[in-house]
């Protein structure tokens, strides 16, 4: 049988078209034509089932992808179902072709990157032209009576039928791999896209890499096989009979059933009662190349009302920055579609590790409609609510714990509570502030725990260095704050206030405290009082002139702590507002809008400490003029250490007064 035909189209240029769009994403073909063979075989073992396709006893489905570097051809060869001559035209020139032209239609229309298909699925048996010049299919039918055919095309429109040369069940599609496609001649190119995208594709598949040897080749291969491979310290303690022995077992090795490539029963297929821990772990070190164990994970494992299989991991920070090295990987019915595709999981799972095995999800439909579809929606309200009861179980059940990976989970859950309302409905009870206690307590705990001292208040610190003083200030007076030092605790802050009205949560040094001052009696003279505000406004006029800034607001108070001399507070409105101007430092309009606002800072000056006494003292007297400035410099500068990192030229002035100090006191004892 001979014959010849072409592809009904209009257009000549179909397979350049593929090409030229999916150029990017060059090794799907890979992907396409290793499922068609997965599929191939699938259907022969429902078939059988049913009874209407007849196997042998110990049949053993497989895949073999051959690439040939001397002739420079890749071969998939499947024992699958097969297809007839009349099932080649059928499904090869009819349908294989619209589908491949249908696709091409959609991505033709395509005018922005967002209308693009998830790893552009559904192209299919055509995709071969990605890579290949010519491609051949030859195939054998199961169907009794069937003879082989064999179809080639070259790439334009015309297609050639021949007989078929198979004699055993299954289909072997040929590559002749041509210019664009000549990158999977290398072994490694060619790894690398079948472990992309057919690690755990349900049939076993075995890949075979034919090449020429040179005579050094192979001599060198001859010689590895006769030699030993000890290290250096046993092979000091061999004797001739052991080193036999291990030659053979060695030998025995390396002529070992081959290993799949694949995994063709991955785990988030099996039922959670039958995997132990150390599965979960083994693929997880597997999937995602982390040498630490995850914290804990959750396994999907939906039937009704749709399916949906796969394994989420919380995997250890090992620093902050990891925060945004989340994995997701989405598979359908064991084919790998893409990683991290935010269109279709809930944003805040973006952070962890895991598998998505999504079969009933379309994948032909464009990124943006995934957004809105009705299975997308469902899917994340699922995987929401399973995340939430997980956490919600070990708060409960396992708060110690749950505790203990507050620190890796936090900024996760934090993020998630932002993105998703109804993960925070969710958790909310679960919850945690890591305390300068370090202790970790939940909001209402923490409010209630502290309800004496400040009512409704949450103070939290952002750098516990840099903060360390008003910390210490805090624990002496029995206080706590939250430490909330993450990027993600910026609009936390914020967010927690919304979330609960009536409770102000702000900067350890926003506001001194109530408590942490002493309690002036209530009938304070008159006299006294006045003398109070002399003193405040004969200090502010110091630090002024000293400082050289004529907006800075001083107040001196009796803080129950003596060490510390002088805080800077800067209200917490102020201080957000500060930070906003600084996150849209290069937006034009927006500085414009707050050109001139300035920091509303106060000074605080510590009557209780013995400098600030000495000011005090030295305050009006003419002579004591110089080192009074000094002072004050000084002073000011120490507390601003506490508020913010000083900038460069703070930092050079601070360091050179402070040398000019310690030269007086030197001065002093020579
Ligand atoms: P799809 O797989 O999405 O249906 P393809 O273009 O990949 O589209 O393939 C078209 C059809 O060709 C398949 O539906 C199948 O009937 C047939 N086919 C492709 N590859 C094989 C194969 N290896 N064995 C048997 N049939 C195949």
């Amino acid at each position: 049988m001979q014959e010849r035909g072409n592809l009904s189209i209009n257009s000549e240029n179909f397979l350049p078209i593929i090409k030229k769009w999916l150029y990017t994403d060059k090794d799907i073909f890979i992907r396409e034509l290793v499922s068609n063979a997965c599929d191939a075989v699938t259907k022969l073992q429902k078939l059988a089932n049913m009874g209407e396709a007849e196997l042998s006893a110990d049949e053993a489905f497989a895949i073999h992808v051959i690439l040939n570097q001397d002739e420079k051809t890749l071969q998939i060869i499947d024992n699958g179902i097969g297809m007839t001559a009349d099932e080649v035209k059928k499904y090869i020139n009819q349908i294989a072709f619209s589908g491949a032209t249908d696709f091409l239609a959609k991505f033709q229309e395509k005018t922005e990157d967002d209308n693009e298909i998830i790893g552009h699925f559904g192209l299919g048996f055509y995709s071969a032209f990605m890579v290949a010049d010519k491609v051949e299919i030859d195939t054998l039918s199961y169907r009794k009576d069937a003879a082989a055919a064999k179809w080639i095309c070259e790439g334009g429109i015309d297609y050639e039928m021949a007989d078929g040369t198979r004699t055993e069940r299954g289909t072997a599609i040929t590559l002749f791999l041509g210019e664009d496609g000549k990158e999977f001649l290398d072994e490694a190119t060619l790894y690398a896209a079948l472990t992309k995208y057919c690690a755990f594709m349900p049939v076993p598949i075995f890949v075979e890499i034919i090449k020429q040897e040179t005579e050094e080749e192979k001599a060198a291969a001859q010689k590895a096989s006769n030699t030993i491979h000890v290290s250096p310290e046993d092979a000091a303690n061999l004797t001739k009979e052991g080193a036999l022995e291990k030659l053979q077992e060695q030998q025995a090795n390396e002529t070992e059933e081959p290993k799949p490539l694949n995994d063709p029963s991955p785990l988030w297929l099996k039922q959670p009662k039958d995997c132990t821990d150390a599965d979960y772990k083994a693929f997880y070190h597997k999937v995602f190349h982390d040498m630490n164990d995850p914290l804990f994970w959750i396994h999907l494992n939906m039937d009704y009302p749709f399916r949906l299989k796969g394994i989420l991991y919380f995997p250890k920070l090992v620093e902050q920055m990891d925060v945004m090295d989340g994995e997701i990987k989405l598979y359908s019915n064991q084919v790998y579609i893409a990683d991290n595709v935010k269109e279709v999981v809930p944003e805040f799972l973006l952070l962890l590790k895991g598998v998505l095995d999504c079969p009933d999800m379309p994948l032909n439909v464009s990124r943006s409609a995934l957004q809105n579809d009705g299975y997308v929606e469902k899917m994340n309200a699922y995987i929401t609510k399973k995340v939430a009861d997980k956490l919600n179980q070990l708060f409960k059940n396992e708060r110690q714990t749950y505790e203990g990976f507050w620190d890796d989970i936090g900024i996760f859950i934090k993020y998630g509570c932002m993105r998703e309302e109804k993960l925070y409905d969710k958790v909310k009870d679960a919850l945690l502030l890591k305390t300068t206690d370090d202790v970790y307590e939940t909001i209402p705990e923490y409010l209630e725990k502290n309800k004496e001292k400040h009512e409704n208040k949450i103070f939290f610190v952002t750098d516990e260095n840099q903060q360390a003083q008003y910390i210490r200030l805090f624990q002496e007076q029995g206080l706590e704050a939250a430490i909330l030092s993450s990027p993600v605790d910026k609009p936390f802050v914020s967010f927690l206030e919304y979330k609960n009205p009536g409770v102000k949560v702000q900067r350890i040094d926003a506001d001194i405290s109530d408590t942490l001052q002493e309690k002036e009696s209530e009938e304070t003279s008159e006299a006294k009082k006045q003398a109070a505000e002399f003193e405040n406004n004969q200090m502010q006029d110091l630090f002024r002139e000293a400082i050289g800034n004529d907006g800075l607001k001083v107040k001196t108070e009796v803080l129950k702590a003596e060490k510390v001399s002088a805080m800077i507070l800067l209200s917490e409105e102020s201080r957000r507002m500060m930070e906003m101007m600084e996150a849209y430092a290069n937006n034009e309009e927006f500085k414009a809008m707050f050109a001139g606002i300035k920091p509303d800072e106060t000074l605080v000056l510590n009557r209780s400490n013995r400098l600030v006494q000495a000011l005090l003292s030295m305050a009006g007297k003419e002579e004591k003029k110089a080192d009074a400035t000094l002072l004050c410099q000084q002073l000011y500068d120490l507390a601003l250490m506490s508020h913010r990192p000083l900038t460069s030229e703070e930092m050079t002035a601070f360091l050179d007064r402070s040398n000019l100090l310690l030269e007086k006191l030197a001065n002093y004892e020579a």
